[in-house]
């Protein structure tokens, strides 16, 4: 095929790409982004296939198992289980590109020195890609311990790993076509995989969600590295977009923690020692009913929802729509509040009031929400705990201190529902629940707010 026409179709692809990246910045252009950015991908795949001179059966094959693994797993996959499937998928990725190195290195082992250096990264970041997000995949379904595990001398440990290989990385890259090239090679793979497993196990499932952001951008850098490997501009556009998105997401969920990449890397934050058991302010907390929540919302002309990571465990969303739109009638103005860590994953609160059908244009950005907070009626806290936690603003002994919040104390009245005074994700108490203006509705999210459109509908 001419080259001409194939980086010509390569630059429609990563034109897709980009528009189809743009797109997923809003809820509202989010699905055909994808499936601009999905048919970008398509084209690039089938030009390169035909390029490299396979026949029209093979590809037609491969896309047909290929696309059928991926629907099939992507409409059983639970809303909750998403982050678990993107572990699973930024793996994949890592392995490809590990692979890619390897096999390439094998058929010509007379590379030059910057294609040693570009297959060293290729198969060594992948290949840490790969396993590290199998432990993320493990922590997140529940399979391994969750837990941050800790030890003395980890970091020790971990600086000799990686300064083995790089030592391995800048004999090969130099020679790689000599003797001890291929066991140099093989070294590399091994300390990879070790790399991904000895580096993630010592991050508490709550964070894993930076993780698996992190790892996604790993395995754009690898496919990127890939892409010199073999010489291919689609993979080294493709996997540049991947590295730059990943790691800005990672940088946003760290900002919205306050915290630093560093802390949650290194800090064990999650394991037994790191997390304080509902330390904090405590007093007498103000119980309602269902009724007498019913009576405060039917009264209010404004209430925000603010949900949160019991919003997911209770899969409460479809309830939630079902109590805005009853309230709505009752000309209420109805909005829903999102902080960006809210949940267990980047989006994970618009992705479940999506799923509820809850219209975009209700959907309010924690800073467009917090300076008109004093004017809002009512806040419903659902299942969120830390981001609406106000320690996080004038405790500077908190863990959580510095973390931007919803600062729903500020509304004129708060009901927050939950199951028990038991803290969340940071493990401190809340001064929210004692609050003057705070009432506390006991019980799981969903059971709690079904029990309210009874109560609306029994009036
Ligand atoms: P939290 O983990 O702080 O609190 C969740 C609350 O939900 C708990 O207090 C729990 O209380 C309640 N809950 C659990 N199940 C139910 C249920 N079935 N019905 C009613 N309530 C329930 O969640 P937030 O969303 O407020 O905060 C997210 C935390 O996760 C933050 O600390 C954030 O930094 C962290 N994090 C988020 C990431 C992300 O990308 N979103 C990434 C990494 C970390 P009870 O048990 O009493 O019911």
């Amino acid at each position: 095929m001419n080259p001409l026409f194939i980086n010509f179709i390569y630059i429609i692809s990563a034109a897709l790409f980009i528009f189809g990246l743009k797109m997923l910045s809003s809820p509202a252009t989010a699905r055909r982004g994808n499936l601009l950015s999905s048919l970008g991908m398509l084209i690039a795949i089938i030009v390169t296939l035909m390029n490299a001179g396979l026949d029209y059966k093979w590809i037609f094959l491969g896309i047909l198992i290929g696309s059928g693994i991926g629907a099939f797993v992507a409409i059983r996959v639970e809303m909750t289980s998403m982050p678990e499937m993107v572990a699973l998928f930024n793996g994949f990725g890592g392995i490809s590109s590990l692979l890619l190195a390897w096999a390439e290195y094998h058929q010509n082992r007379e590379m030059s020195v910057f294609i040693a250096i570009v297959a060293f990264l290729s198969a060594f970041i992948g290949g840490v890609t790969f396993s590290g997000s199998m432990v993320a995949f493990g922590k997140l379904s529940g399979k391994i311990t969750q837990k941050a595990v800790v030890f003395k001398g980890q970091h020790i440990m971990n600086a000799v790993i990686l300064g083995t290989a790089l030592v391995a990385a800048a004999i090969f890259c130099i020679t790689p076509a000599s003797v001890f090239g291929y066991v140099l090679f093989a070294l590399i793979l091994v300390v990879a995989l070790g790399f991904g497993v000895t580096s993630t196990i010592p991050i508490g499932g709550a964070d894993m969600p930076v993780v698996i952001s992190l790892l996604n951008s790993y395995s754009g850098i690898a496919a990127c590295a890939a892409g010199f490997v073999i010489s291919n501009n689609i993979l080294i556009v493709a996997g540049a977009l991947v590295g730059a998105s990943g790691i800005i997401l990672t940088n946003i969920m760290c900002k919205a923690m306050n915290r630093s990449l560093a802390n949650v890397l290194f800090s064990g934050f999650g394991s037994t020692t790191a997390v304080q058991t509902g330390d904090g302010p405590q007093g007498e907390v103000r119980p309602a009913s269902a009724e007498d929540v019913y009576y405060i919302l039917e009264a209010a002309d404004s209430v925000a929802f603010v949900p949160g990571y019991g919003l997911a465990v209770a899969q409460a969303q479809h309830a939630v729509k079902e109590l805005g739109d009853l309230l709505e009638a009752n000309d209420t103005e109805v909005s829903y509040a999102i902080h960006p860590v809210a949940g267990r994953m980047p989006g994970h609160m618009n992705v479940l009031l999506a799923e509820a059908n809850v219209p975009y244009d209700q959907l309010v950005e924690m800073d467009d929400i917090n300076p008109r907070m004093d004017s809002v009626d009512v806040c419903v806290v659902i299942g969120a705990n830390d981001v609406v936690n106000p320690a996080a603003l004038d405790d500077e002994s908190s863990p959580i201190y510095g973390m931007p919040i919803i600062e729903t104390h500020r509304a004129k009245t708060v009901i927050v529902l939950k199951r028990s005074m038991n803290p969340g994700f940071a493990g401190i108490q809340n001064a929210l629940f004692f609050a003057e203006n705070a009432r506390m509705y006991f019980g799981d999210a969903k059971a709690s707010i079904q029990a309210l459109v009874a109560e609306f509908k029994n009036d």
